[in-house]
């Protein structure tokens, strides 16, 4: 693809498409039709997700209505009682939640939310967004399965500006209103399959949905042009291993795609070698990195290829946290490329992650670097990479899946 092409993609996919929503399908439809232009069919592979609607969402404090949006799939109450912030995770900080709607900053992540239960909150706000910034974006978040266990307490998310405000002005006492409608929806991962001469799988992984603010073309249309560049090379190109693709769905919801993948094709999962995972690349700063969840010889042996090729990449052992974690967790090593940008270069999770801060000469760099690396496990005699995870990267599975703290 040239460089053109890949900001004509960028261009194409323009919007906001949150797991699960019908934007979602029609970035799905868009990428199976620049399949076919190649001359390649690939298909939808659906997934159940927890969908919601907010009909009301309403924060007052001390009677002030203050803008905010409702966390989805967080059930529908009406709850007033004394604000709380919330400044740390010590005992003195957690005691004094109780009876509280406790304001806390940064994300509502598994252990913050069982704290807020176990102290007994009664409901809480989060913030985002960045006080320095003249917009006055908010966030939709939800409250994932994973995290509420069934346990639902009602939540806003606020623009940081009004949580400065609140605590500068004293509040006392907030009110949160939140009715929505719950049901089972839809959320979807596009496969391409490109037999080999061998039985053996290599998957090469990329997310195609965005967040709610964000058009995400950073965060992740760049990972699924790495696939599509990744597609037209080995379309002109031999393979021993059969090569499949995914572009995974739902992935900002938690990985659900690449979960959903490895839960319903746990049969196939023994001839997959290696996956290959691209999650934010081409960006016009920051510098090359991959990931791996694998041996440390993979290391040694992407920081050697650097060399090779005149590229500059700085490989790590460690888990991402994107789609090849999934499979990771299922003893398939994998390897995540990345470009990480300085984050007052290109930030994500918001409406400044546009084509704006993307080069179209970076990108194409990128795709080669990636595709030199997946031809020479392709066309390797066998898979060079053992298929075992080391225990320092099973320990960061462990935490990031949330089995231990
Ligand atoms: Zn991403």
């Amino acid at each position: 693809m040239t460089p053109n092409q890949i900001m004509q993609i960028f261009r194409d996919t323009a919007y906001v498409r949150t797991g699960g929503s019908a934007e979602e399908l029609r970035c799905a439809e868009y990428l199976i039709a620049r399949c076919a232009e190649m001359g390649l069919e690939a298909h939808l592979d659906p997934f159940a997700v927890d969908m919601a609607t907010i009909r009301t969402a309403v924060l007052e404090a001390d009677g002030q209505v203050i803008p905010c949006k409702g966390y989805l799939c967080a059930g529908s109450h009406t709850v007033e009682a004394p604000l709380y912030y919330l400044r740390g995770s010590d005992r003195i900080s957690l005691a004094a939640c109780r009876g509280k709607i406790v304001l806390f900053d940064g994300y509502l992540g598994y252990w913050r939310y069982r704290e807020l239960i176990e102290n007994g909150a009664v409901g809480f706000i989060t913030y985002d967004g960045n006080a320095n910034y003249a917009d006055f974006d908010i966030d939709q978040r939800e409250l994932r399965s994973y995290v509420s266990k069934g346990e639902k307490l009602p939540g806003v998310n606020i623009n940081a500006k009004s949580a400065i405000a609140m605590i500068e002005r004293g509040v006392k006492t907030v009110k949160i209103t939140l009715e929505q409608d719950e049901y089972a929806g839809e959320s979807r991962n596009v496969v391409l399959d490109m037999p080999g001469e061998r039985d053996d799988i290599i998957v090469f992984t990329a997310h195609y949905d965005s967040t709610s603010l964000s058009q995400g073309t950073y965060d992740n249309m760049s990972g699924c042009v790495g696939l599509l560049g990744l597609i037209e090379y080995f379309r002109d190109h031999p393979h021993r291993c059969g090569l499949r693709f995914i572009f995974c769905g739902s992935e900002e919801r938690g990985l659900l795609g690449s979960k959903a993948y490895c839960a319903a094709h746990e049969a196939e999962l023994g001839k997959i070698v290696l996956d290959i995972n691209i999650d934010m690349i081409g960006c016009i700063m920051g510098r090359f990195a991959a990931h791996c969840s694998a041996e440390e010889a993979v290391v040694s042996y992407i920081s050697y290829l650097g060399c090779e090729l005149g590229v500059s990449i700085a490989p790590r052992q460690g888990i991402h946290s994107s789609d090849s974690t999934p499979f990771a967790d299922r003893g398939i090593p994998a390897v995540s490329f990345a470009r990480g940008a300085p984050a007052n270069t290109a930030t994500i999770h918001n409406a400044y992650d546009t084509i704006a801060v993307m080069s179209g000469e970076q990108m194409a760099a990128d795709i080669d670097f990636i595709a030199a690396f997946a031809d020479r496990m392709a066309n390797a005699a066998i898979c060079p990479v053992k298929r075992e995870i080391p225990d320092k990267v099973k320990d960061e599975l462990d935490r990031y899946l949330l089995r231990k703290k």
